[in-house]
Protein backbone atom coordinates (compact mmCIF):
# COMPACT_ATOMS: atom_id res chain seq x y z
CA UNK A 1 0.00 0.00 0.00
CA UNK A 2 0.86 3.50 -0.58
CA UNK A 3 1.28 6.16 1.64
CA UNK A 4 1.33 8.99 -1.06
CA UNK A 5 -1.29 10.65 -2.77
CA UNK A 6 -2.81 9.11 -6.02
CA UNK A 7 -4.95 11.28 -7.98
CA UNK A 8 -5.47 14.80 -8.34
CA UNK A 9 -9.04 16.24 -8.01
CA UNK A 10 -10.78 19.55 -7.82
CA UNK A 11 -9.65 19.58 -4.31
CA UNK A 12 -6.21 19.28 -4.46
CA UNK A 13 -4.76 15.69 -4.50
CA UNK A 14 -6.17 13.00 -2.94
CA UNK A 15 -5.14 12.98 0.43
CA UNK A 16 -4.11 9.01 2.50
CA UNK A 17 -5.98 9.41 5.70
CA UNK A 18 -9.42 11.24 5.85
CA UNK A 19 -10.58 12.24 9.90
CA UNK A 20 -14.39 12.44 10.28
CA UNK A 21 -15.34 14.28 13.16
CA UNK A 22 -18.66 15.27 14.45
CA UNK A 23 -19.20 18.67 16.53
CA UNK A 24 -21.75 19.77 18.41
CA UNK A 25 -21.35 22.22 20.40
CA UNK A 26 -17.59 22.35 21.31
CA UNK A 27 -16.00 25.69 21.54
CA UNK A 28 -14.08 24.89 24.36
CA UNK A 29 -12.61 22.08 22.59
CA UNK A 30 -12.00 22.76 18.83
CA UNK A 31 -8.76 24.75 18.51
CA UNK A 32 -6.68 21.92 21.01
CA UNK A 33 -8.61 19.43 19.32
CA UNK A 34 -6.86 20.81 15.90
CA UNK A 35 -3.65 21.59 17.29
CA UNK A 36 -2.58 18.09 18.86
CA UNK A 37 -4.50 16.07 15.74
CA UNK A 38 -2.87 18.20 12.96
CA UNK A 39 0.42 17.66 15.15
CA UNK A 40 0.13 13.78 15.14
CA UNK A 41 -0.75 13.25 11.85
CA UNK A 42 1.99 15.38 10.44
CA UNK A 43 4.08 13.32 12.79
CA UNK A 44 2.71 10.53 11.17
CA UNK A 45 4.04 11.66 7.67
CA UNK A 46 1.14 10.84 5.24
CA UNK A 47 -1.00 12.92 3.62
CA UNK A 48 -4.56 13.61 5.75
CA UNK A 49 -8.30 15.72 5.66
CA UNK A 50 -9.80 16.77 8.85
CA UNK A 51 -13.63 16.77 7.94
CA UNK A 52 -15.39 18.52 10.62
CA UNK A 53 -19.31 18.16 10.58
CA UNK A 54 -20.82 20.96 12.62
CA UNK A 55 -24.30 19.23 13.75
CA UNK A 56 -26.07 22.39 14.05
CA UNK A 57 -24.16 23.79 16.69
CA UNK A 58 -25.50 26.92 18.31
CA UNK A 59 -22.63 27.77 20.48
CA UNK A 60 -19.42 29.38 18.30
CA UNK A 61 -18.03 26.07 17.10
CA UNK A 62 -19.44 27.28 13.48
CA UNK A 63 -17.24 30.49 13.68
CA UNK A 64 -14.14 28.72 14.93
CA UNK A 65 -14.12 25.79 12.37
CA UNK A 66 -14.31 28.35 9.72
CA UNK A 67 -11.22 29.93 11.10
CA UNK A 68 -9.68 26.75 11.21
CA UNK A 69 -10.07 26.05 7.80
CA UNK A 70 -9.00 29.59 6.80
CA UNK A 71 -5.49 28.82 8.85
CA UNK A 72 -5.27 25.13 7.20
CA UNK A 73 -6.18 25.70 3.67
CA UNK A 74 -6.59 22.21 1.96
CA UNK A 75 -6.17 20.31 4.96
CA UNK A 76 -9.30 20.85 7.41
CA UNK A 77 -13.32 20.42 5.47
CA UNK A 78 -15.86 21.94 7.19
CA UNK A 79 -19.56 20.64 6.68
CA UNK A 80 -22.19 22.80 8.20
CA UNK A 81 -25.43 20.96 8.67
CA UNK A 82 -28.52 22.98 8.77
CA UNK A 83 -29.80 21.81 12.66
CA UNK A 84 -28.98 19.03 14.52
CA UNK A 85 -29.03 15.41 13.37
CA UNK A 86 -27.20 13.31 15.59
CA UNK A 87 -24.10 12.35 15.69
CA UNK A 88 -24.36 8.82 13.40
CA UNK A 89 -25.72 11.15 10.64
CA UNK A 90 -23.08 14.06 11.04
CA UNK A 91 -20.71 11.62 10.40
CA UNK A 92 -22.06 10.01 7.43
CA UNK A 93 -22.10 13.55 6.15
CA UNK A 94 -18.57 13.26 6.56
CA UNK A 95 -18.41 9.58 4.90
CA UNK A 96 -20.24 10.97 2.12
CA UNK A 97 -17.15 13.14 1.11
CA UNK A 98 -14.05 11.38 2.15
CA UNK A 99 -11.17 11.35 -0.30
CA UNK A 100 -8.79 9.09 1.85
CA UNK A 101 -8.30 5.26 1.82
CA UNK A 102 -8.58 5.44 5.40
CA UNK A 103 -11.11 6.58 6.88
CA UNK A 104 -10.89 7.32 10.89
CA UNK A 105 -13.63 9.04 13.09
CA UNK A 106 -13.25 10.57 16.85
CA UNK A 107 -14.93 13.09 18.90
CA UNK A 108 -14.36 16.54 19.30
CA UNK A 109 -14.27 16.39 22.83
CA UNK A 110 -11.13 15.17 23.45
CA UNK A 111 -12.21 12.38 25.29
CA UNK A 112 -10.53 10.00 23.02
CA UNK A 113 -6.61 11.13 22.21
CA UNK A 114 -6.10 12.10 19.13
CA UNK A 115 -2.56 11.25 19.32
CA UNK A 116 -3.82 7.43 19.00
CA UNK A 117 -5.29 7.85 15.25
CA UNK A 118 -2.06 6.95 13.82
CA UNK A 119 -1.93 3.78 16.03
CA UNK A 120 -5.40 2.85 14.88
CA UNK A 121 -4.59 3.47 10.91
CA UNK A 122 -1.14 1.45 11.74
CA UNK A 123 -3.03 -1.53 12.86
CA UNK A 124 -5.05 -1.16 9.75
CA UNK A 125 -2.24 -1.13 7.30
CA UNK A 126 -1.49 -4.86 9.09
CA UNK A 127 -4.33 -6.37 7.37
CA UNK A 128 -7.82 -5.28 9.03
CA UNK A 129 -10.96 -3.77 7.40
CA UNK A 130 -12.23 -1.97 10.67
CA UNK A 131 -9.86 -1.00 13.67
CA UNK A 132 -12.02 -0.18 16.95
CA UNK A 133 -10.71 1.53 20.08
CA UNK A 134 -12.25 -0.28 23.38
CA UNK A 135 -11.92 2.39 26.19
CA UNK A 136 -9.31 1.56 29.03
CA UNK A 137 -10.40 2.83 32.24
CA UNK A 138 -13.87 4.74 30.82
CA UNK A 139 -14.13 7.95 32.41
CA UNK A 140 -17.82 8.38 32.29
CA UNK A 141 -20.34 8.36 34.78
CA UNK A 142 -22.10 4.86 35.45
CA UNK A 143 -25.37 5.80 33.94
CA UNK A 144 -23.60 6.43 30.75
CA UNK A 145 -21.66 3.00 30.94
CA UNK A 146 -24.96 1.17 31.55
CA UNK A 147 -26.12 1.44 28.43
CA UNK A 148 -23.29 0.84 26.61
CA UNK A 149 -22.64 -2.64 28.33
CA UNK A 150 -26.07 -3.50 26.93
CA UNK A 151 -25.48 -2.22 23.59
CA UNK A 152 -22.30 -4.25 23.13
CA UNK A 153 -23.53 -7.26 24.68
CA UNK A 154 -26.32 -6.72 21.64
CA UNK A 155 -24.21 -6.03 18.98
CA UNK A 156 -21.93 -9.17 19.34
CA UNK A 157 -24.91 -11.07 18.81
CA UNK A 158 -26.04 -9.59 16.11
CA UNK A 159 -23.14 -8.65 14.30
CA UNK A 160 -21.49 -11.89 15.51
CA UNK A 161 -18.33 -9.63 15.95
CA UNK A 162 -17.57 -9.92 19.72
CA UNK A 163 -15.55 -6.62 20.71
CA UNK A 164 -15.68 -4.88 24.05
CA UNK A 165 -16.69 -1.42 22.80
CA UNK A 166 -19.08 -0.99 20.38
CA UNK A 167 -19.82 2.59 21.74
CA UNK A 168 -15.94 3.71 21.42
CA UNK A 169 -16.26 6.13 18.22
CA UNK A 170 -12.24 6.29 17.94
CA UNK A 171 -11.86 3.95 15.47
CA UNK A 172 -10.19 3.29 11.64
CA UNK A 173 -12.15 1.74 8.38
CA UNK A 174 -11.12 0.92 4.76
CA UNK A 175 -12.67 3.21 2.15
CA UNK A 176 -14.55 0.18 0.94
CA UNK A 177 -16.13 -0.24 3.86
CA UNK A 178 -16.63 3.55 4.18
CA UNK A 179 -17.94 2.82 0.82
CA UNK A 180 -20.61 0.10 1.71
CA UNK A 181 -21.96 1.76 4.55
CA UNK A 182 -22.54 4.84 2.16
CA UNK A 183 -24.94 2.88 0.11
CA UNK A 184 -27.15 2.38 3.43
CA UNK A 185 -30.19 4.81 3.29
CA UNK A 186 -31.93 4.15 7.05
CA UNK A 187 -31.99 7.14 9.20
CA UNK A 188 -31.46 5.58 12.35
CA UNK A 189 -28.11 3.89 12.48
CA UNK A 190 -25.19 3.08 14.39
CA UNK A 191 -21.84 3.38 12.54
CA UNK A 192 -19.50 0.85 14.52
CA UNK A 193 -22.09 -1.98 13.97
CA UNK A 194 -23.24 -1.08 10.32
CA UNK A 195 -19.37 -0.92 9.94
CA UNK A 196 -19.08 -4.85 11.16
CA UNK A 197 -21.78 -6.15 8.99
CA UNK A 198 -19.50 -5.35 5.55
CA UNK A 199 -16.18 -5.78 7.30
CA UNK A 200 -14.62 -9.31 7.11
CA UNK A 201 -11.16 -8.78 9.14
CA UNK A 202 -12.13 -6.40 12.67
CA UNK A 203 -9.86 -5.73 15.37
CA UNK A 204 -10.18 -4.19 18.37
CA UNK A 205 -7.29 -2.38 20.69
CA UNK A 206 -7.07 -0.25 23.78
CA UNK A 207 -7.27 3.34 23.66
CA UNK A 208 -6.84 5.73 26.09
CA UNK A 209 -9.74 7.92 27.48
CA UNK A 210 -9.76 11.12 29.11
CA UNK A 211 -12.77 12.65 31.08
CA UNK A 212 -14.67 15.13 28.93
CA UNK A 213 -12.09 18.19 28.88
CA UNK A 214 -14.91 21.16 28.21
CA UNK A 215 -18.63 21.44 27.45
CA UNK A 216 -21.00 18.72 28.76
CA UNK A 217 -22.24 15.18 27.39
CA UNK A 218 -24.56 15.58 24.83
CA UNK A 219 -26.63 12.38 25.59
CA UNK A 220 -29.25 12.85 28.24
CA UNK A 221 -30.66 10.07 29.93
CA UNK A 222 -33.67 9.97 27.51
CA UNK A 223 -31.45 10.20 24.39
CA UNK A 224 -29.30 7.43 25.31
CA UNK A 225 -32.92 5.08 26.38
CA UNK A 226 -34.23 6.00 23.04
CA UNK A 227 -30.72 5.43 21.32
CA UNK A 228 -30.82 1.93 23.00
CA UNK A 229 -33.82 0.71 22.01
CA UNK A 230 -33.38 1.88 18.71
CA UNK A 231 -30.28 -0.15 18.21
CA UNK A 232 -32.11 -3.05 19.61
CA UNK A 233 -34.83 -2.90 16.90
CA UNK A 234 -32.50 -1.18 14.30
CA UNK A 235 -30.13 -4.27 13.59
CA UNK A 236 -31.51 -7.63 14.69
CA UNK A 237 -35.38 -9.50 14.97
CA UNK A 238 -33.75 -11.16 18.43
CA UNK A 239 -36.01 -8.96 20.71
CA UNK A 240 -39.33 -9.97 18.93
CA UNK A 241 -38.63 -13.40 18.18
CA UNK A 242 -38.16 -13.49 22.13
CA UNK A 243 -41.20 -11.90 22.95
CA UNK A 244 -43.00 -14.56 20.45
CA UNK A 245 -41.47 -17.56 22.37
CA UNK A 246 -42.51 -16.39 25.69
CA UNK A 247 -45.66 -16.03 24.59
CA UNK A 248 -45.37 -19.51 23.61
CA UNK A 249 -44.15 -20.56 26.83
CA UNK A 250 -46.79 -19.07 28.43
CA UNK A 251 -49.46 -20.69 26.71
CA UNK A 252 -47.72 -23.83 27.72
CA UNK A 253 -47.74 -22.95 30.62
CA UNK A 254 -51.23 -21.82 31.05
CA UNK A 255 -52.35 -25.64 29.42
CA UNK A 256 -50.60 -27.49 32.42
CA UNK A 257 -51.98 -25.17 35.16
CA UNK A 258 -55.26 -25.25 33.69
CA UNK A 259 -54.82 -29.13 33.68
CA UNK A 260 -53.94 -29.27 37.12
CA UNK A 261 -56.51 -27.71 38.18
CA UNK A 262 -58.98 -29.50 36.54
CA UNK A 263 -57.61 -32.56 38.19
CA UNK A 264 -57.47 -31.57 41.19
CA UNK A 265 -60.90 -30.24 41.12
CA UNK A 266 -61.73 -34.40 40.55
CA UNK A 267 -59.65 -35.15 43.46
CA UNK A 268 -59.60 -32.41 46.23
CA UNK A 269 -62.56 -30.07 44.99
CA UNK A 270 -62.50 -26.33 43.94
CA UNK A 271 -60.15 -23.73 45.12
CA UNK A 272 -61.34 -20.58 46.73
CA UNK A 273 -58.06 -19.17 48.53
CA UNK A 274 -55.27 -17.15 46.43
CA UNK A 275 -57.28 -15.02 45.12
CA UNK A 276 -54.44 -11.79 45.15
CA UNK A 277 -51.74 -14.53 44.36
CA UNK A 278 -53.71 -14.27 40.57
CA UNK A 279 -53.94 -10.92 40.59
CA UNK A 280 -49.99 -10.52 41.03
CA UNK A 281 -49.58 -13.42 38.25
CA UNK A 282 -51.73 -11.49 36.02
CA UNK A 283 -49.93 -7.95 35.94
CA UNK A 284 -46.69 -9.73 35.04
CA UNK A 285 -48.44 -10.96 31.90
CA UNK A 286 -50.56 -7.99 31.30
CA UNK A 287 -47.12 -5.81 31.71
CA UNK A 288 -45.53 -8.29 29.34
CA UNK A 289 -48.10 -7.74 26.69
CA UNK A 290 -47.61 -4.07 26.77
CA UNK A 291 -43.85 -4.68 26.50
CA UNK A 292 -44.63 -6.62 23.30
CA UNK A 293 -47.21 -3.94 22.20
CA UNK A 294 -44.40 -1.74 22.46
CA UNK A 295 -41.67 -3.68 20.59
CA UNK A 296 -43.71 -4.13 17.51
CA UNK A 297 -44.65 -0.13 17.31
CA UNK A 298 -40.54 0.14 17.34
CA UNK A 299 -40.59 -1.76 14.57
CA UNK A 300 -43.54 -0.26 12.81
CA UNK A 301 -42.18 3.31 13.43
CA UNK A 302 -39.11 2.66 12.22
CA UNK A 303 -40.54 1.13 9.02
CA UNK A 304 -42.62 4.47 8.91
CA UNK A 305 -39.82 6.76 9.02
CA UNK A 306 -37.84 4.64 6.94
CA UNK A 307 -40.68 4.93 4.00
CA UNK A 308 -40.88 8.38 3.85
CA UNK A 309 -37.46 8.54 2.65
CA UNK A 310 -36.82 12.17 4.42
CA UNK A 311 -33.22 13.41 3.97
CA UNK A 312 -30.66 12.05 6.25
CA UNK A 313 -29.26 15.54 6.57
CA UNK A 314 -29.44 19.02 4.96
CA UNK A 315 -26.15 20.87 4.47
CA UNK A 316 -26.13 24.29 4.60
CA UNK A 317 -22.37 24.95 3.80
CA UNK A 318 -19.35 23.51 2.69
CA UNK A 319 -15.95 24.62 3.37
CA UNK A 320 -13.08 22.36 1.40
N1 LIG B 1 -22.32 15.02 18.73
C1 LIG B 1 -22.93 15.47 17.56
N2 LIG B 1 -24.30 15.58 17.52
C2 LIG B 1 -25.06 15.25 18.60
C3 LIG B 1 -24.45 14.77 19.77
C4 LIG B 1 -23.07 14.66 19.81
O1 LIG B 1 -22.25 15.76 16.58
O2 LIG B 1 -26.29 15.38 18.50
C5 LIG B 1 -20.84 14.89 18.79
C6 LIG B 1 -20.18 15.63 19.93
O3 LIG B 1 -19.86 16.96 19.59
C7 LIG B 1 -18.94 14.79 20.16
C8 LIG B 1 -19.40 13.40 19.82
O4 LIG B 1 -20.55 13.55 18.98
O5 LIG B 1 -17.91 15.15 19.28
C9 LIG B 1 -19.73 12.57 21.05
O6 LIG B 1 -20.63 13.24 21.89
P1 LIG B 1 -20.54 13.22 23.46
O7 LIG B 1 -19.12 13.40 23.89
O8 LIG B 1 -21.51 14.19 24.00
O9 LIG B 1 -21.02 11.76 23.78
P2 LIG B 1 -20.47 10.78 24.91
O10 LIG B 1 -18.99 10.95 25.02
O11 LIG B 1 -21.19 11.15 26.14
O12 LIG B 1 -20.86 9.44 24.37
MG1 LIG C 1 -17.73 12.30 24.91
Amino acid sequence: MTNQPIHDGPLGPEPYLSVVIPVYNEQENLEELNRRLTAALDQAGYSYEIIYVNDGSQDESSDILARLHDEHQGRVRVIDLTRNFGQHMAVFAGFEVVRGQVVATLDADLQNYPEDVPILVARLEEGFDVVGGARQNRRDSWFRRLPSKMVNLVFGLVTRVRMKDYGCMLRAYRRHVVESMNQCVETHTYIPALANTFAQRVDEIPVRHAPRQGGESKYSLLKLLRQSFDLMTGFSFLPIHLVSLMGLLVALLGLGFGVFLFVRRLVVGPEVEGVFTLFAILFVFVGLQLLALGLLGEYVGRIYREVRRRPRYVVRRRLD
